[in-house]
């Protein structure tokens, strides 16, 4: 097996496959290190914004944790110890980027080129990750700009902001914790806003020595974590029922006006769509760090990027030194969907064409032996992700098995099977507040489909995974 990527999912399924007794597995990662996102975001400020107790695996609970919302070092930390006492490193080619994976029918195999050398393999494992490629923004002019610029996921440490006239462009998860972070240091902070998020306060707190004393106690980490997951799952009802968001959101009206008290800025913060539509972000010091003398809120849009200037709409024309780009990632278009081709030698990404569609957001019809970790509508906005991955495991383990006690050499995804999911998705995805929630969002694809959240419970889409269920695909001995 090749599986694709070293972070959350990657390593948890080395893991599993470790646990089951195989060996026969690589693990190519491009980077020179484990952790996945968390190897590559590490802006600062970037932390978790999801409750420790329930960003962690299941069969490896941390009750170590120091904070409500562990930093991203800790959690790096902890998928590093995970790597090497599962005995997973061995298995890790680092420094290997697949620039094409192939499948041969004939060999039934998959025929790898990586940028080290080539490989094959009977299955492959895409766990490269729905956010791992960063969006700069497509700004006339940017080309001229002759002053530092990166991307948050590409953070230049090196570069010293002290004192200097910072843009940031963009409000989204990753904005909302450096600028508290970097607010202090710099001379000036222009903070470009296309669109307000909403914002719910995240209560973090040092977790102290009685906790983690009582996290001691045999069972407590998993009662804690049962506790966290259930209060997180309630939320959904909220965003399956939109005009339930409008009572929420006086939570985050109720936190912007105790945490800013101009009321200009304060009209500039306030989102104009139902709260849920977008990803809601939680923040103690996002408001508090727009408050400062030596910030701007730009609510004006960018018009273009000059040598050594930002000017807006409305003629505006502001001296930078630096941009930060909290623009995001490409997720309704994922780059390595074009390296990865199927049966009739057409990409992944040429198979979608216009929409991404799976079967239980993890095979693809003309994909043989392939399965996608946090694919299409594997997405939460509301609790862990490693419980979604965890449950995808689950599934792909089962088929593995199930392939194997059958004696077939492949499985494929048949095209009716994944029609009626998507089918239902889409009649779940109907009325939910973010497709009704009035907002432009990146859940969206271009076609207006949400491609990227799972529409309802997680533990739904648990129960839909605890077996894999072969009548849905094409066994070939
Ligand atoms: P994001 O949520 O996609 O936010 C991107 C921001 O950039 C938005 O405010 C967007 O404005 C703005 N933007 C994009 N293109 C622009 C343009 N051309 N001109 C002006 N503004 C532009 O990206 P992110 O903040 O990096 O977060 C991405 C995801 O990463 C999150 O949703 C979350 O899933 C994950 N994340 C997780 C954590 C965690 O702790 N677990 C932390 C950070 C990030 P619009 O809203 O108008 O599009």
């Amino acid at each position: 097996m090749a599986i694709v990527g070293a972070g959350f999912a990657g390593l948890g399924m080395a893991i599993h496959l470790k646990r089951e007794g195989r060996g026969d597995f690589a693990v190519l990662e491009r980077a020179d290190e484990v952790g996945g996102t968390w190897r590559a975001n590490h802006y600062p400020g970037c932390c978790c914004d999801v409750p420790s107790h329930v960003y962690s695996y299941s069969f490896e609970l941390n009750p170590d944790w120091t904070r409500g919302f562990a930093p991203q070092h800790e959690i790096l930390e902890y998928l590093k110890r995970c790597s090497r006492k599962y005995g997973i490193r061995p298995h890790i080619r680092f420094g290997h980027d697949v620039e094409e994976a192939r499948w041969n029918d004939a060999e039934c195999r998959w025929e790898i080129r990586t940028s080290r050398g080539e490989l094959t393999a009977d299955v492959l494992v895409n766990a490269g990750g729905a956010l791992s490629e960063p969006r700069d923004p497509d700004i006339p002019g940017l080309e001229r700009f002759t002053g530092t610029s990166f991307h948050s996921a590409k953070w230049d440490h090196d570069h010293d902001l002290a004192g200097e006239r910072v843009a940031v462009i963009g409000t989204g998860a990753s904005a909302i914790q450096f600028v508290p972070a970097i607010q202090p240091e710099v001379g000036k902070l222009h903070l470009f806003q296309r669109t307000a998020p909403w914002v719910i306060p995240r209560f973090d707190h040092q977790i102290t020595r009685a906790e983690h004393t009582l996290l001691r106690i045999p069972g407590m980490p998993k009662a804690v974590r049962e506790t966290l997951y259930w209060l997180l799952e309630s939320r959904v009802v909220g965003f399956r029922r939109p005009r339930l968001m409008k009572l929420a959101d006086r939570v985050a009206r109720w936190h912007l006006k105790r945490q800013v008290g101009d009321r200009e800025l304060r009209r500039k913060l306030l989102p104009g769509y139902i709260m849920g539509c977008k990803r809601i972000l939680i923040s103690d010091d996002y408001y508090p760090s727009l408050t400062h003398d030596n910030v701007e809120v730009v609510t004006d849009p960018i018009a273009e990027v000059r040598e050594r200037s930002i000017v807006t709409q409305d003629g505006t024309e502001r001296e930078v030194d630096t941009i930060v780009f909290g623009t995001g990632f490409s997720v309704t278009k994922q780059p390595i969907a074009k390296r990865i081709r199927g049966k009739d030698g057409r990409t992944l990404d040429e198979h979608w064409a216009t929409t991404m569609r799976a079967y239980k957001g993890t095979t693809v019809p003309g994909f043989p032996n392939f399965v996608i970790m946090t694919g299409p509508n594997t997405g939460l906005g509301h609790n862990s992700m490693v419980y979604m991955i965890e449950s995808q495991l689950e599934y792909v383990l089962d088929c593995l098995r199930t392939v194997k006690a059958r004696g077939a050499r492949s499985f494929e995804v048949k095209p009716d099977a994944v029609e009626r999911y998507n089918a239902a998705l889409d009649r779940a995805m109907d009325g939910t507040v973010w497709t009704a929630g009035q907002c432009q969002s990146w859940y969206l694809d271009d076609t207006g489909r949400n491609t990227t959240l799972w529409p309802s419970y997680s533990y739904a889409y648990r129960r839909i995974t605890r077996r894999f269920d072969p009548d849905a695909y094409e066994l070939a001995a």
